[in-house]
């Protein structure tokens, strides 16, 4: 029998309240004033959470373990009423919370065989059809003939030829901060993308930040990425966005002389490393932390943007949040704050459906709710976007998105900037 260790956090963090008054408000924006109080806001004050132990399993000859950045099970057993049968549950990090169970295992035997795993929700759904590696770096989707889940989506089986080798099974690619921090080096070892640090998460891991800067003009565009730690195809939309931008193109070349790019790439890094389906380790989700920011992770990205971006001299144009959901999807902020005629964003998407085999879906939302995207807009009075990106999203067709993406955004900005 496992036992589940619940740690308490309390967060002591002063409540710190966005500005409400961008430094000059880009013409056709109105932004609602001081009084600013989200109807629906969440407490984001931190709750207990499950911390999962990290160890491997050994049921008749098969071993499991979780004993990896990313991986998440709560409990192997064997099922008895079946050969070579296991139960794994998985457990969220607390509850109430999303229905995107994540899990990630790597699994061995002693000697080869044909293995059937029950997966067990516990508080959740199930959402990721399996990812297999042999390596955990490179990965494929399992064929469906060797997985399904049931009707309601409490439980999923699989079948697994094992053997002394591990096998790693995951809900998604493993882009942990192991991962992302190393293409983050790669990226700074060019002369003029920067490095820093902006603040620590709760277990002590770094909030990074990149900042590309080929020109003194302080045009800035922000990138923020992985609030949500499963949502890994956002990531690589992300990631493929930022490298489209330093590209050798000409347009990139000339978007970088007038542009600067604020990029966090991941913004929980504590909730991507321990498995989480959704929230941090002060048990939140972070995106909806962006007014009272009583978490580490929202407290150090926002007061690093308006530190360096509240000011005369600077003008922020637009701001991307990546995530995943079951479709490719924009949430853009509805025409009655940013009219049609105005927006980068109606162009922007107008331009890039006319690249894409299939129009954007699109749902404009109001700037009630204390997200990332309304809090850039309501501190900088700059336009902003969730790029949502299909948790099934052929790979190679979120890197070709993310492309075209940049590109279109880069084209409408250059020309808006030099008007
Ligand atoms: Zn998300």
């Amino acid at each position: 029998m496992i036992k589940n260790i619940f740690t308490l956090f309390f967060c002591f963090n002063l409540v710190v309240l966005a500005s409400c008054q961008p430094p000059e408000q880009p013409t056709n924006i109105s932004l609602s004033g001081e009084s600013y109080d989200p109807p629906n806001s969440t407490d984001t004050r931190s709750k207990p959470i499950l911390f999962q132990k990290r160890k491997t399993f050994q049921v008749n000859g098969i071993y499991v373990s979780n004993e990896f950045y990313g991986g998440r099970i709560d409990n192997v057993q064997a099922d008895n009423r079946k050969k070579n049968s296991l139960i794994i549950t998985i457990a969220p990090e607390n509850f109430p919370i999303n229905h995107s169970a994540w899990y990630a295992f790597r699994i061995w035997s002693d000697e080869e065989k044909d293995v059937s795993i029950k997966l067990i929700y516990k508080e959740g759904r199930h959402r990721y059809i399996p990812k297999i590696s042999s390596d955990g770096e490179n990965w494929k989707t399992i064929s469906s003939q060797y997985f399904r889940h049931n009707e309601r989506k409490e439980t999923a089986e699989l079948q697994l030829r094992v053997s002394p080798n591990s096998l790693w099974i995951s809900a998604q690619e493993l882009m942990t901060s192991k991962e992302v921090f190393a293409w983050a080096d790669t990226l700074q070892q060019m002369e003029y993308v920067t490095g820093d640090t902006v603040g620590y998460s709760t277990l002590n891991k770094a909030i990074r930040v990149l900042k590309i800067a080929e020109t003194e003009q302080k045009n800035i565009v922000i990138v923020l990425s992985r609030q949500h730690p499963p949502e890994v195809t956002g990531q690589f939309a992300a990631q493929y966005f930022v490298e489209t931008i330093l590209d050798s193109s000409d347009l990139a070349r000339r978007f970088r002389k007038k542009f600067q790019v604020i990029a966090f790439p991941l913004i929980n890094p504590d909730g991507a490393d321990q498995g989480h389906w959704r929230h941090n380790v002060g048990g939140v989700d972070l995106n909806r932390d962006w007014h009272k920011f009583r978490q580490p992770e929202t407290k150090n990205v926002s007061e690093y943007l308006k530190k360096e971006l509240l000011n005369d001299s600077t003008r922020v144009w637009y701001g991307f949040d990546f995530h995943s959901t079951g479709s490719d999807i924009l949430y853009p902020i509805s025409n009655d704050y940013i009219p049609d005629e105005s927006s980068i964003t109606r162009l922007w998407i107008d331009n890039m459906n006319l690249r894409l085999p299939n129009k954007w879906e699109e749902e404009p939302f109001d700037i009630s709710s204390p997200i990332a995207k309304n809090w850039i807009y309501r501190t900088f009075g700059a336009e902003a976007i969730t790029y949502e990106i299909g948790d099934e999203t052929p790979r190679d067709f979120v890197k070709l998105k993310s492309k075209i993406a940049a590109e279109e955004m880069m084209k409408i900005l250059l020309i808006r900037v030099n008007r």
